[in-house]
């Protein structure tokens, strides 16, 4: 078996969400970055933790998982955010830009038909602090059918814990592949 991809988000996953009063963790460090396609002086401002590079590193160096970006970040996941944490250069699916008022215009996340075709019969974890009990039972058909997939959502106020890494390498660690190696 492959290697199962492990896909991640980055709004409330890397960058949390401000709680009422605006503020972010005190872990977090202020950054401005300029996206693709935008005007260098009207850069956008994100927060990340630095550890967050550690802990991804150390879960991509077990070599149990293939890393890949899946954020409305796009391209701009891989070299600016990445980047901000030190982490080296990692493909992205590369996600449409659908006119959508809402994550969940079918009550899933919008992302996970992308997703589901990209990956086709790959196994998968996937870091997304946005899914519905939709995208649950997807995850459970998908494993059911013998495709290991396992949906790791965080809090996206308080952002990837390192709880939720050690989920992902107890995880990847079971499976059949792992075993293998
Ligand atoms: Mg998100």
């Amino acid at each position: 078996m492959r290697p199962p991809y492990l896909l991640l988000d980055i709004d409330g996953v890397l960058i949390p969400f401000p709680d009422e009063r605006g503020s972010t963790p005190a872990t977090h460090a202020r950054h401005d970055v300029v996206p693709a396609g935008r005007n260098a002086d009207n850069p956008v401002t994100v927060w990340l933790n630095p550890d967050h590079g550690r802990l991804l590193m150390d879960a991509i160096r077990t070599g149990l998982v293939t890393p890949v970006w899946c954020t409305s970040w796009r391209q701009d996941a891989s070299t600016l955010i990445g980047p901000l944490l030190d982490l080296p250069a990692l493909p992205y699916v590369d996600l449409p830009r659908p006119q959508i008022t809402t994550s969940h215009p079918n009550g899933y996340l919008w992302k996970r038909d992308h997703v589901d075709t990209w990956l086709g019969d790959a196994p998968a974890v996937w870091i997304d602090d946005d899914f519905t009990d939709l995208d649950h039972a997807w995850a459970a058909e998908r494993t059911a059918r013998g495709t290991a997939t396992l949906l790791v959502q965080p809090d996206p106020h308080l952002g990837l814990q390192p709880d939720h890494l050690t989920e992902v390498t107890k995880w990847v660690a079971q499976l059949p592949a792992a075993r293998a190696a």
